[in-house]
């Protein structure tokens, strides 16, 4: 099916450089170039993707400095009929490495034969920060750290290479591709999140409830979050947390997968009987974060899921002669959502971060700002 997609991708283009307004169809655009035998796009349209079968591509986002590209993969599995179209993202932040081996595991056991709609799903979104073990975006020595994952919907036309290249993945791969979506996150360097969800509307709410997760958070979102920028353009979307960065966490990821694949069910993309979460999940509308207000050598007392009382000791820092310099004290009572993994603290770094519930009436809707 390479061949007519790239003849009619040819057409498509031969016939907007012959108007002189744009066409008024998308259409998937190949550039003719093959990296390791899987072809280059410039740009995807589900809809004139092959039915019934699994497709991957790189889609060439934007030049490096050295004029080479960067490439960002895409499997694209359309089932035989028509159907709800899910997007899946993973490693937006460079060194956050679960979602990509989920997306892999996923992807690889569907069968497009039997489903109705499509799954598009992105196994690595920050390609320099995977190359550099980096959450931020730095593409060159001269861009450092950008949070890619607060750029979106990007701007193909900014002078900022992070807008840059949010809008390529905006403009040419989410846009007009997806009704739904889980952005696969973990938990930033020296810390640890159980399964836990973001979710900020009550479809969302409903997505996080089929993923199973430990722990869900209702949320008014973060500005230039793929989650929140989706929500915004009409398409349900949540922020999927599995636990620590630089690692494939087996458990997580076969949980995760049970879950998204819930998530398919319950938009009729595939129809296989349902599967039980493990666990309930706790859900909250607030967190507070204990941090360490001195540096030093921190040992947490309370357990990523475990439950927390009001002023019950959460963790201790000590001096480098393991004598206690300072005793955090949980200022709210609720669920250990975040805890260090990293005994390594510095003032102001993060010890153990709490999920509540609020029944103040700001909160109640949207999770507290
Ligand atoms: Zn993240």
């Amino acid at each position: 099916m390479k061949t007519p997609l790239t003849l009619f991708a040819g057409l498509s283009l031969a016939f907007g450089l012959m108007c002189s307004s744009p066409p008024a169809f998308a259409a998937t655009v190949l550039t003719g170039d093959k990296i390791d035998g899987v072809p280059v796009i410039e740009k995807l349209d589900l809809a004139d993707q092959p039915t019934g079968r699994v497709s991957r591509y790189y889609f060439r986002v934007i030049d490096q400095a050295i004029g080479q590209g960067w490439y960002v993969p895409v499997i694209v599995v359309k089932g035989a009929e028509p159907g709800r179209r899910l997007l899946l993202t993973a490693a937006v932040h460079g060194d956050e490495l679960n979602g990509i081996a989920i997306i892999q595991d996923l992807t690889n056991a569907l069968n497009p034969a039997q489903m109705k709609g499509a799954v598009v799903a992105l196994p690595g979104l920050n390609i320099p920060g995977l190359l550099q073990d980096s959450r931020g975006f730095s593409p060159s020595a001269t861009t450092t750290g950008v949070n890619l994952n607060r750029q979106m919907p990007g701007d193909v036309n900014s002078g900022d290479v992070g807008r840059i290249y949010a809008g390529r993945l905006w403009s040419q791969i989410f846009a007009g591709n997806a009704d739904a979506a889980v952005d696969l996150h973990a938990q930033s360097r020296g810390t640890a999140y159980p399964m836990y969800v973001f979710a900020e509307t009550p479809a969302a709410r409903a997505m996080a409830k089929a993923l199973g997760p430990d722990m869900i958070k209702y949320d008014p979102g973060e500005r230039g979050s793929i989650e929140t920028t989706l929500n915004a353009n009409g398409v349900d979307a949540v922020t999927l947390e599995l636990g620590e960065p630089d690692r494939f966490d087996a458990v997580l990821v076969a949980r995760a997968q049970s879950g998204i694949r819930n998530v398919m069910r319950e938009m009729g993309i595939i129809a296989s009987p349902a599967e039980s979460p493990s666990v309930k999940p706790y859900i909250g509308n607030r967190t507070v974060d204990v941090v360490a207000p001195r540096g030093g050598f921190a040992r947490v007392l309370t357990p990523v899921g475990s439950e927390v009382k009001l002023d019950q000791p959460v963790a201790t820092i000590s001096d480098p002669f393991g004598l206690i310099t300072y005793t955090a004290r949980a200022p709210m009572a609720g669920r250990a959502l975040s805890v260090a993994t990293s005994p390594v603290r510095e003032a102001g770094s993060l010890l153990v971060r709490i999920l509540a519930w609020s029944d103040d009436p700001a909160c109640a809707a949207k999770g507290c700002p």
